[in-house]
């Protein structure tokens, strides 16, 4: 039987770089289900579609195809109609597409199989915002994974400036505040811990010391 752990938590929480790290100590796959989100952010986008284009983004569905492969480093890849697209799908326009496509349930359910087939082969760290509520209910371990918006917005603004891109701190934290009222108050799978979740702040904390704590919790249950 396979072991999963759930991550739950909101953006720039460090779930990603967290659970990635983690999942090598492990010896796990790290499976990043926001990627999946924004691959289909990114397939509306292309179409010109708008975050309100409901329907058009429904009857896309029909049309594409999103896969998640893993290269030799074990590092995950997201390919949308075949094309690896795990680079393009990391700007602030996507992430607000990923956040408004991933409130309809049609998105929702397309890539539910998706992520409970990978959870049923490999040993998995999964994170996004409704592992542990939906997706893997029973998960070995559920963790909520959280930090302050100011906090998060930061650490998005570092990551972005260090890829190049020309962003103001302010237009991160209000989009942080905008993407975590969406997420939280969305009717289908809203952010929120899950029943029995251990629950993490990582405020101020750095890195290793957010790493350890979360491996101590994980060898704990596992
Ligand atoms: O985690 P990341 O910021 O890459 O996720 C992009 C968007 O996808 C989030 O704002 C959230 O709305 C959505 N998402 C989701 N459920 C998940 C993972 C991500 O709704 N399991």
């Amino acid at each position: 039987m396979s072991i999963a752990i759930a991550i739950d938590g909101p953006a720039g929480a460090g779930k990603s770089t967290i659970a990635r790290l983690a999942a090598k100590e492990l010896g796990f796959i790290y499976v990043d289900t926001g990627a999946l989100y924004r691959a289909i952010g990114l397939a509306a986008s292309r179409r010109g579609f708008s975050k309100e284009s409901q329907s058009d983004i429904i009857s896309m569905l029909d049309m594409i195809r999103v896969e998640l492969s893993f290269n030799d480093k074990g590092e995950q890849i997201v390919l949308l109609d075949g094309e690896d697209v795990s680079g393009l799908i990391r700007t602030p326009e996507i992430s607000m597409m990923a956040s408004a496509v991933s409130a309809i349930p049609e998105v929702r359910a397309f890539l539910l199989d998706l992520q409970r087939d990978m959870a049923h082969t490999e040993n998995v760290i999964m994170d996004g915002r409704d592992i542990g509520t939906v997706v893997l209910p029973d998960a070995k371990l559920k963790i909520f994974l959280s930090a302050s918006p100011e906090c998060r917005a930061r650490r998005r603004y570092d990551e972005l400036i260090e890829k190049g891109m020309d962003v103001k701190y302010e237009d991160i934290l209000s989009d942080v505040i905008e993407r975590d009222y969406a997420d939280s108050h969305r009717e289908i799978a809203p952010l929120k811990p899950a029943e029995g979740a251990v629950i993490v702040d990582t405020s101020g904390e750095d890195l290793e010391t957010s790493v350890n704590k979360l491996l101590n919790i994980m060898r704990e249950h596992i």
